[in-house]
């Protein structure tokens, strides 16, 4: 039996849940153990796929959820001490400034050092995405009403009724078929605010590669799950 935590409340069914590579029940406050476990065995398989997924996940984007290593448009770029007083990328380098290293020479990675890498993520991120939904719409004939960055923990991207499109400032990071993809999903809910067959086949047109591109998302979801 897989090990898990137990939380009880005044729900009416059980729910099993993968966090962080590990397995955690919700039940009912009156249900017994040896049903809760039942219903684990019966999972069991879909247990096993979806941690294995989980543990996958971390050892591939681990490092760039410590900061330990760095991402931009899906490369890995390597860090580089400068002497200039913030950020670059460039030449698949992240210059950094040398306030962020400490006397031993070693990187901090600590909270100032993470906090800064992500407000400069988040400018360069801005007018690139921006750009990108801004070229998207144009070669589709389609309009939004305005653009703006999110720091949600779950999407990649959304469209409100009023066609205000919102991307994950972390787009920044995952390969630029991705980040096509995404504009153009957000930009297909100015048609349609569903996912009705109409929506996807609108997204087929305008990215016909959308479902390998869906995959890869899934892949990648652990960005946004817990890069802080
Ligand atoms: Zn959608």
């Amino acid at each position: 039996m897989t090990e898990y935590t137990l939380v009880r409340s005044k729900r009416k069914t059980i729910a099993l849940y993968i966090k962080d590579g590990k397995l955690s029940v919700k039940a009912p406050l009156k249900v017994s153990v040896i049903q809760i476990e039942a219903s684990i065995s019966e999972k069991q398989k879909w247990i096993e796929r979806k941690i294995n997924a989980n543990i996958e996940r971390k050892t591939n984007y681990g490092d760039v959820l410590s900061y330990d290593k760095f991402l931009y448009l899906g490369e890995r770029i390597k860090p580089l001490k400068c002497k200039e007083k913030s950020f670059k990328i460039a030449d698949g380098t992240l210059f950094i400034p040398e306030k962020y290293y400490g006397a031993d020479g070693e990187l901090t990675h600590d909270n100032n050092f993470q906090k800064s890498l992500k407000r400069y993520y988040k400018k360069i991120a801005l007018s690139f995405l921006r750009n990108k939904m801004n070229q998207t719409a144009l070669s589709a004939d389609l309009k939004f009403s305005s653009f703006s960055l999110t720091n949600a923990k779950t999407k990649w991207g959304s469209c409100d009724v009023d066609n205000n499109v919102r991307l994950n400032w972390r787009l920044i990071l995952l390969p630029m078929q991705l980040v096509d993809y995404v504009s153009v999903h957000e930009l297909a809910h100015t048609v349609r605010h569903d996912h009705s067959r109409e929506f996807w086949a609108l997204v087929s047109m305008l990215y016909p590669e959308y479902k390998v591109a869906i995959k890869c998302l899934k892949e990648v979801g652990i960005l946004t799950e817990y890069l802080r």
